[in-house]
């Protein structure tokens, strides 16, 4: 043990431990390999058609999140009452960090109990992207996107689940690669053909050229898993 320390979160207490020379869990081969979406109504899509952490209970929270927040602002200065709407608020943060942390553990503790390789997109070029492209503009009906806060907890969930990924993977002896996410979401992948009208829907995908149809994010899991496995090649040649 190297360090003990305790932390307050508004009424709940954490003990928080650290240890030294923590012996990684090298897991068995699986010969799996798989690309990994990542979106709204799902937190991930693997390539082989798994969708897993649902997240929205996490939306759910942040409707409740951005009402206390407007509630918030209405209070008067100074006032009890405004003393308990930020308390409010901060335990709503609270719930929205620990049920982020908790889906991104159960989401990466099976994908790295499955998978030799994975493959991700790269966060930063993402972010990037989804913002020119607007692809989250029009998530699906099932995941409320009201507010520009409940998507940016969503958004923030991939962030968090990347860095539990990486830390498990490591753990256990697993490979990452990280890809460029241009065009995953739009090229067929049967086919190759890139347009944006093979986008029917969030959840659809229908290629224009070859008749290809196939669940949006798992057609794009496949091709973030091609571009992975291909950078993976031109790295062992080189
Ligand atoms: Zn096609």
């Amino acid at each position: 043990m190297k360090t003990i320390s305790v932390k307050r979160e508004g009424r709940r207490w954490y003990v928080v431990l650290s240890c030294d020379g923590v012996p990684a869990q090298t897991l068995p081969a699986t010969g799996a390999v798989a690309g990994i979406d990542m979106g709204v109504a799902s937190l991930v899509t693997t390539s082989d058609g798994r969708h897993l952490a649902n997240p929205r209970h996490l939306a759910t929270s942040a409707d409740r999140l951005a009402e206390a927040q407007r509630d918030l602002t209405r209070k008067k200065r100074g006032s009890k009452r405004r003393r308990k709407a930020v308390v409010r608020v901060a335990a709503l943060h609270a719930k929205v960090r620990r049920q982020r942390l908790d889906s991104a553990h159960k989401a990466a503790l099976a994908l790295v109990g499955d998978y030799d390789v994975m493959v991700h997109e790269d966060l930063r070029i993402a972010n990037m992207t989804r913002s020119a492209s607007g692809t989250l503009e029009a998530p699906g009906r099932n995941v409320a996107a009201k507010s520009g806060l409940n998507r940016s907890i969503l958004d923030a969930g991939w962030g968090v689940f990347l860095t539990v990924l990486a830390h498990k993977a490591e753990s256990a002896g697993r490979e990452l690669i990280a890809v460029n996410p241009a065009n995953t979401s739009r090229t067929c992948s049967r086919c190759g053909h890139c347009a944006q009208e093979n986008r029917v829907t969030q959840a659809e995908f229908a290629c224009v050229a070859c008749g290809h149809t196939a669940h949006a994010d798992v057609n794009a899991a496949i091709n973030i898993l091609r571009a992975g496995l291909a950078l993976r090649q031109a790295a062992g040649a080189a």
